[in-house]
């Protein structure tokens, strides 16, 4: 089969692989219909995440048809259509118990490394290096898929692969990170970054109840974008922090959300410790988040974030009494009642689409996305392309 393979820093190439095969029971081969690039796959294009390997299968944004499953599947069946969660969960764990499914206790083999780095290690991810699993991922014609009955969700109705496929990430993830602010009706909400997520932040924190949701980038199309979800925009050149609390009669957003992270732009200082290896993350966002909430509100940090901080003003969160909230999106938790939002019509997660390339050309598709030309939002790949 053909398979986009990371091969280092801004190296990517489709290459002929084998094709993937049960390894265990409860395994699932799905044939790719659609795939998709996230923002974090840049963090691995640009060479950010450690614990990668030459050849290393990307892709954790994919949807598509069952062709065979292993003997103790019961839930899904060959032919079935399927969405699959970029988190690999057991569905049986202390944790999958708990609806905390990123937390899955028995989906990373590698979960050794992860330990050593953080104390505990979370659940396994597709294509996400091998501190995540090693698993190799969706941008392929064909993925194994484990744990096959905790995962998948099946799509019986015939909406398009467009509208359904970002249920494996960022719809989840943005309506999750809205979610944890506990938006009361009244409240303003800030959202920096107005990428795949971002957008999905800002229509998931409207259909919560917000107010007003104030929107911060620098792209004037991924603004354009935001004002038309509904938020109210402010450019990240300008004095974003004198903006809010202009726009919040001086007391701040009451919850302010970071869909940005680790490479975020702004501070010099963070740009050059980051390339001299004295950082791991570029924290900008985060500080003028923490800096621009108000008194008791809520820090909610969809971004990803892979190590260590410089200059986080935890003094600001603790004078001002705030709640964090981050983590891995519990995306098992969330399938059902966000495939009903799409189809009682409340949302349509295809406007988040400006391209759509056949999966060969996935090398050039990185570069578009990861550079932002050709205005580009977000790429959907088709493996069955030419
Ligand atoms: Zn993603
Ligand atoms: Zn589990």
């Amino acid at each position: 089969m053909k398979a986009v393979c990371w091969y280092g820093k801004r190296d990517v190439r489709v290459e002929t692989v084998d094709d993937p095969s049960l390894l265990n029971e409860q395994d699932a081969i799905v044939r790719v219909t659609s795939t998709a690039i996230c923002g974090s796959d840049c963090h691995l294009y640009n060479g950010y995440i450690p614990t990668m390997e030459e050849g290393d299968i990307l892709g954790h944004e994919f949807m598509g048809e069952v062709v065979e499953t292993g003997k103790e599947v019961k839930r899904l069946r060959v032919g079935d259509r399927v969405v699959v969660p970029f988190t690999i969960s057991c569905g049986r764990c202390h944790y999958c118990q708990k609806g905390l499914w990123s937390c899955c206790e028995n989906s990373n083999p590698n979960a050794r490394i992860a330990e050593k780095m953080n104390g505990y290690s979370g659940a396994a991810a597709f294509g996400y290096s091998h501190m995540m699993g090693g698993y190799a991922g969706g941008q392929a014609q064909f993925v194994r898929v484990p744990y096959a009955d905790y995962g998948p969700i099946k799509i019986t109705s015939d909406l398009k692969d467009d509208q359904v496929l970002f249920l494996s990430d960022i719809f989840p993830t943005g309506y999750m990170a809205a979610e944890v602010c506990d938006i009361k009706p009244g409240q303003v909400v800030a959202v920096w970054g107005c990428g795949p997520v971002g957008q999905f932040v800002i229509r998931s924190a409207i259909l919560l109840g917000a107010e007003k949701v104030i929107a911060i980038d620098r792209e004037p199309v991924r603004l354009k974008m935001a004002e038309a979800g509904g938020a109210t925009v402010i450019s990240s050149d300008d004095d974003v922090h004198e903006m809010l609390n202009h726009m919040t009669a001086g007391r701040g957003p009451d919850a302010c959300i970071d869909a940005v992270g680790l490479e975020s732009h702004g501070s010099t200082y963070d740009a050059v410790k980051q390339t001299l290896k004295l950082e791991n993350d570029r924290p900008y966002v985060l500080r003028q988040a923490l800096r621009a909430c108000r008194k008791g509100g809520v820090v909610s940090i969809p971004g990803v974030y892979g190590g260590f901080i410089d200059k986080v003003p935890f003094g600001a969160a603790f004078a001002k009494g705030l709640t964090l909230k981050m983590g891995q999106t519990h995306v098992q938790r969330y399938l059902a009642p966000l495939l009903q939002l799409i189809e009682d019509g409340k949302i349509d997660p295809s406007f988040v689409i400006s391209h759509h390339m056949p999966l060969r050309e996935a090398p050039a598709a990185y570069d578009i996305f990861t550079e932002k030309k050709e205005d580009c939002t977000k790429v959907v790949l088709n493996p069955n392309e030419g």
